[in-house]
């Protein structure tokens, strides 16, 4: 384990390994950009990079440590449950273990994992923290939108950008992890430069959740049945954790929207591109909705995504995109 598994962010790594090597890194971060695109394994790769003193050799009881998620000096912060956030507790108790002398080095690292879920009473307890961080205590928050922290917290940190990954990077990842590279390239282009939807596509949202969707609303008839499965196929399971419910909702809108961008271009006289196994059904599709229609509900389709890229809550986005489906399941003119 290195830096290198930080595919498709060249930028945001470099940045870091330079500041590492010259030892200029800033006491606190702010890793923004969007869900599953490699934030937190960064963060893990500093602090193991910190930890180590050897600029994290992957040899030392150490790494090996920071590995296998038991290092005593690392400290993980991530929300109990969906409702509440990083709680002001968790913040509290982090303040506390920071303010002890490392156990293992002569370094303490922590991260708050989705630190933009944190309230406001919650973040004013943290910043305390950022103001007169322990002089060997590195701190990284970790959000998908830094929007939601207070900018007194975002003016105590030095950001840095994780971009969308190149569909190139995360097709050649996926071939290696066993995939076809037909599929690859496919799941790819509609992960929409996430690791995350990427997988959740591959796992089930292009296979067997892909279709699904896409005859529920491309070859659907727009009935109650039809307004249930969609709305449960959005929400997903119970027993899945929030990061990955979000990510399998992008992943299902993501197949929706590259199935709608074809029918605009069928619409528009041109061939579909990504969907060429269900040509039939989005062409009729295109025929009965009419350009128009198939503009608004690709622009609500997309607005979606990039809510649930922000952690929207996936109920709310599956209660407003499922009526839209429908309608457009049921349309029968353009
Ligand atoms: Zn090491």
């Amino acid at each position: 384990m290195s830096f290198e598994r930080i595919l498709g962010q060249g930028e945001a790594v470099g940045r870091l390994k330079r500041a590492l090597e010259s030892g200029t890194l800033a006491q606190a971060l702010l890793f923004a950009g969007p869900d599953g695109v490699g934030k937190r394994a960064a963060a893990v790769e500093v602090a193991r990079a910190l930890l180590c003193g050897e600029g994290g050799c992957g040899r030392c009881p150490s790494c090996r440590h920071v590995a296998a998620g038991t290092h005593p000096d690392l400290f993980i912060v991530e929300a109990a449950s969906e409702s509440t956030g990083v709680n002001i507790e968790q913040v509290r108790r982090l303040a506390e273990r920071i303010s002890e002398s490392p156990l293992e080095g002569s370094q303490k690292a922590a991260i708050i994992d989705g630190a933009d879920s944190m309230k406001p009473p919650a973040q004013n307890a943290l910043l305390k923290t950022l103001e007169e961080p322990p002089a060997d205590t590195t701190i990284i928050l970790v959000a998908a939108n830094p929007g939601m922290l207070l900018p007194t917290i975002r003016s105590r940190c030095r950001r840095v950008d994780f971009a969308p990954v190149g569909a190139s990077v995360i097709a050649d990842f996926l071939v290696e992890r066993g995939a076809a590279r037909e599929t690859a390239d496919v799941t790819a282009r509609l992960a929409g430069g996430s690791f995350a939807a990427a997988l959740a596509l591959l796992d089930g949202g292009a296979g067997e959740e892909r279709e699904q969707i896409l005859r529920l609303v491309f070859a659907g008839d727009g009935g109650e049945e039809a307004r249930e499965e969609i709305s449960a196929m959005l929400v997903g399971g119970g027993q899945m954790r929030l990061r990955e419910k979000r990510a399998r909702a992008i992943g299902i809108l993501a197949a929706v929207h590259s199935a709608v961008v074809d029918a605009l271009r069928i619409s528009g006289g041109a061939a579909a591109g990504t969907n060429v196994d269900f040509v039939d059904e989005i062409a009729g599709f295109a025929g009965r909705l009419g350009f128009q229609r198939l503009a608004v509900l690709e622009k609500e389709v997309h607005d979606g995504i990039i809510a649930l890229s922000m952690n929207a809550d996936v109920r709310l986005v599956a209660d407003r995109l499922t009526p839209a489906f429908l309608a457009a399941a049921a349309a029968d003119q353009g």
